[in-house]
């Protein structure tokens, strides 16, 4: 039963993959905001299909199943060594959730909790430009903004974020903060403000949960890290449309590289401790992503808004298609 719903999960996944790819190659080749979009779909639609099967009172034929799982399992666990690869298939990919993605996470929330915050009047009045400049532009509910807050973290690291869920406050720390001009504290400030008004902490739980759920799955692992990683491309091409200087954010993004380059110090991972040979490969992996961001902001700036029109039907006919497989 359990390893039928887990093998289940997992070739529902891959189809979605593989259908976003194609959808993404078709659509819109560039656009970060319909990847994300598609991402979340990727995530949400195998649990979603997965709990109308077991809630469905319908006796279906079989000639509207697609895939028949069960059958195919109860045939494989016979062979003998079928039952421990498929143990081994899932604890491993579990243990890739808990190591690679869910501990560096917690890790990361906990050091941002233990610092203190201050105020600084250089990044609150980025705070007003950016949501006075999100009005004007009507690129942002004034009731959601009106309840964000701007926050320093005291702590020599660079980096910014959203914080908080009902009243949520923009934080930098001060590593970057002190090293950034006006301009790109905006493009900084507006990036933050573009996560919140994507949806926030809110709508991240709700991601992180439904990964949680399908820790097993290498194919929610692939839409989750996709996810992650062109959630950020969609918030600069957010701050790039209202404030319409990429370059500033591009300058802002090469600024934390050099910040933790700088406290890193030289090394190579080979030569290093197991600790901080983790954190020089993230660095190297942190570095790789700014890259590409970097570009994309110099070379193409912002992106256009996608439309609930592509993605309603679009998602209708992905859970068709999952609900063929059971
Ligand atoms: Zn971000």
């Amino acid at each position: 039963m359990w390893t039928t719903l887990l093998v289940v999960n997992v070739i529902q996944g891959l189809v979605a993959l593989v259908w976003m790819q194609g959808f993404r190659r078709i659509v819109a080749p560039r656009s970060p905001e319909l990847s994300a979009a598609l991402g979340v779909l990727g995530l949400m639609l195998p649990p979603i299909v997965m709990g109308a099967h077991a809630l469905d009172p319908i006796a279906w034929p079989d000639t509207w199943i697609a895939v028949r799982t069960a059958l195919w399992i109860q045939r494989a666990i016979e062979i003998p060594p079928v039952p421990w690869l498929l143990a081994l298939f899932f604890v491993g990919t579990t243990l890739v959730f808990l190591v690679q993605e869910l501990l560096p996470a917690l890790g990361r929330r906990r050091a941002r909790r233990r610092a203190s915050t201050s105020s600084d009047p250089r990044w609150t009045n980025a705070l007003v430009r950016v949501t006075r400049a999100a009005q004007i532009a009507q690129m942002a509910d004034t009731a959601k903004t009106a309840r964000v807050t701007a926050a320093v973290v005291e702590t020599q690291n660079a980096f910014a974020a959203a914080a908080g869920f009902g009243q949520p406050a923009i934080q930098i720390s001060r590593g970057l903060l002190d090293r950034l001009a006006d301009d790109e504290l905006d493009a900084v400030m507006a990036h933050e403000l573009g996560h919140i008004v994507r949806g926030g902490n809110g709508r991240r739980l709700l991601i992180w949960l439904l990964r949680g759920l399908q820790a097993p799955s290498p194919a929610a692992l692939i839409c989750f890290r996709t996810f992650v990683e062109v959630e950020e491309e969609a918030c600069d091409a957010w701050a790039a449309r209202l404030l319409k200087t990429p370059g500033a954010l591009a300058r802002a993004l090469i600024e934390v590289e050099r910040q933790r380059a700088r406290l890193l110090g030289p090394g190579s991972p080979e030569a290093a401790a197991p600790r901080r040979a983790f954190e020089i490969v993230e660095a190297r992996a942190s570095f790789a992503r700014t890259q590409i961001r970097v570009r994309r902001l110099l070379d193409e700036g912002f992106d256009v808004p996608l439309s609930k029109l592509v993605m309603l039907p679009s998602a209708a006919l992905l859970g068709g298609l999952l609900w063929l497989i059971r």
